[in-house]
């Protein structure tokens, strides 16, 4: 593609990849009928190079999959697991590592769950794309600072550290978030609605993802310079530790490019 550079690392972009990924959005078939909408339209795309295309390692898919299925998503969601990811894992039998089937009960009705073995960072690198890729619709340029993802979702049990740190960041998150005065995005906002914060005295915003009006992840994002990050460390309380990426239990810290 002619002049086009690509959302994550510059390079020359090849195509174009929807951000979050296409497959995240229910089909017609599968649900017009049903909520008598389409939910396809105005779908956001920034230019990829062949490497930052999530649609080509087949993590669309694995977040597809996780993501709908999660129990307290809306009804779409449901419809989407009983539609969608039914043909999947036909498809791809291995594409979740469940534990056990059993069926849940909500006031006498019968739901079907699955407990699954969640691989978090196929998930985070999922996140850190989608923060990346919004990031440049927004900003018409790549993000080149710091990222942490805090997310209460799908710690393992396993993993108490990195737990704590996304329970008690998720809750300072959230508390904060009242008091942004920016607008929540997305033209399907029954499958994807975004929130940038405003940018902060330490070069850091935070960017809100709800998926299916159930899951809440954030990314911070911060752009502080290396040395500016070091004196900043010296001096900060939890909050702005966590949110300058020093608590990295659960993290996807990269270096800059
Ligand atoms: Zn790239």
């Amino acid at each position: 593609m002619v002049d086009k550079k690509c959302y994550w690392c510059e390079k020359e972009a090849v195509s174009m990849e929807h951000v979050p990924p296409r497959c995240l959005f229910p089909e017609d078939k599968d649900v017009k009928h049903i909520f008598n909408k389409t939910y396809r339209e105005h779908l956001i795309t920034v230019p990829s190079c062949d490497e930052h295309n999530l649609q080509k390692s087949n993590l669309d898919e694995y977040l597809m999959v996780t993501l709908s299925g999660k129990v307290g998503n809306n009804g779409l969601a449901y419809i989407q697991t009983l539609t969608k990811i039914e043909r999947s894992r036909k498809r791809n039998s291995k594409l979740l590592d469940i534990e056990k089937g059993e069926t849940i009960y909500i006031k006498d009705k019968e739901f079907p769950v699955l407990w699954v073995n969640v691989d978090t960072q196929k998930l985070n690198y999922s996140f850190e794309s989608i923060a990346r890729g919004l990031y440049y619709h927004e900003n018409n340029t790549s993000f080149k600072g710091r990222i942490t993802i805090v997310s209460k979702l799908f710690n393992h049990p396993d993993d108490s550290n990195g737990t704590e740190f996304n329970i008690r960041a998720s809750k300072l998150i959230e508390s904060e978030r009242m008091h942004w005065n920016t607008e929540v995005k997305g033209t399907n906002k029954e499958v994807f609605s975004y929130q940038f914060s405003p940018i902060d005295g330490f070069k850091t915003q935070t960017l809100a993802l709800n998926f299916f009006e159930g899951i809440d992840i954030y990314i911070i994002l911060n752009e502080l310079t290396d040395k500016d990050y070091e004196e900043a460390k010296l001096k900060l309380s939890f909050l702005n530790k966590a949110f300058l990426g020093d608590l990295q239990l659960n993290a996807n810290h990269r270096d800059k490019q």
